[in-house]
């Protein structure tokens, strides 16, 4: 059984809404060294709003029609922005069927006897589908600023594309001082493309940045991390998290993420505020000082 300290900081840190599977965790969270923290949904709001669309032959309606449909199973916050901007538009969504997601990707459906694909340049890239170059303008500009392109795909052909924007969460920088200040490094680690990353990351105050990991990418880099000697944890929301989750020292599950990262981490921040991680860590130094 634990010792009885650490099952009153656990009590502790669940009036905080930080949530631990085991009191046992607090004792590898004192030793830990370095943190990984995702971008969607963990760093970001998660909350992302389409801020663009072109479309290449027809009108935007049609295209987002089309892709809100293929979107309709995924969990992903780009696919909630994208159904919301057809809501918006008050647009009747058609039926949707065979739904496949690509973790890191994108999705893919049947519409109207047609695959449609939504997602970005790699799995384009993996396809051999060329993303038209009339889409070049619409989209250089967008990855500039820090925005996402999405792509749509009607049967292999480009036909359009969205840009999509999420913003950092107010905490996070706030978190991230307070994790430095606590003698941990802090990386970010995501699936979008490397303008994205970094412009999340200076907003945060993060300097050491990996940009277009797949899911299993980034549990490779944390077992890379724990190979170095470091105790790493890993801060995530997304089921494409789960991998990564598993493999930390310590997996911190963001409150409104999805089930499968509420699985996989020993730890769970129920508000999904990062400012959350230093708390704990401070709550577990004390602690384990204690029992010393
Ligand atoms: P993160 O690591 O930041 O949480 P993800 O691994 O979830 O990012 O996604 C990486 C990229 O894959 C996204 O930036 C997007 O281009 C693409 N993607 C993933 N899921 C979807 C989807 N449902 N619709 C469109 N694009 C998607
Ligand atoms: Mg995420």
């Amino acid at each position: 059984a634990a010792p009885i300290s650490l099952v009153l900081a656990t009590g502790k840190l669940a009036r905080r809404g930080i949530v631990l599977k085991e009191a046992s965790a607090l004792e590898r969270l004192a030793q830990l060294d370095l943190i990984v923290l995702d971008k969607t949904g963990t760093l970001t709001e998660g909350k992302p709003a389409v801020t663009g669309v072109s479309a290449l032959n027809g009108a935007p309606n049609t295209l987002l029609r089309l892709a809100a449909a293929a979107e309709e199973r995924s969990q992903h916050p780009f696919a909630d922005a994208i159904r919301e901007s057809a809501r918006r538009a008050g647009l009747v969504l058609p039926a949707s069927s065979a739904h496949v997601a690509y973790p890191g990707k994108g999705i893919e459906a049947i519409v109207e006897g047609k695959s449609i694909v939504v997602g970005n340049a790699a799995l384009a890239a993996e396809r051999s589908w060329s993303i038209h170059r009339a889409l070049h303008g619409f989209a250089e500009p967008k990855e500039k600023s820090g925005e996402t392109v999405v792509y749509v795909f009607v049967d292999g052909v480009n036909t359009g594309a969205f840009a999509l924007s999420d913003s950092v969460k107010r905490t996070s920088r706030e978190a991230v001082e307070g994790l430095v200040d606590e003698g941990v490094h802090v990386l970010l680690a995501t699936g979008d493309h490397p303008s994205a990353a970094a412009k999340a990351a200076a907003l945060a105050g993060i300097d050491d940045v990996h940009a277009s990991l797949l899911p299993e990418h980034k549990a490779a880099l944390i077992r890379k991390l724990q190979g170095d000697g470091h105790v790493v944890a890993m801060a995530g929301d997304g089921w494409n998290d789960a991998p990564a989750l598993a493999a930390a020292d310590i997996g911190i599950a963001m409150g409104g993420g999805t089930e499968a990262a509420l699985d996989a981490g020993d730890m769970t921040l129920l508000r999904s505020r990062l400012t959350g991680i230093s708390e704990a860590l401070l709550i577990s130094r004390l602690t384990v000082r204690n029992i010393r």
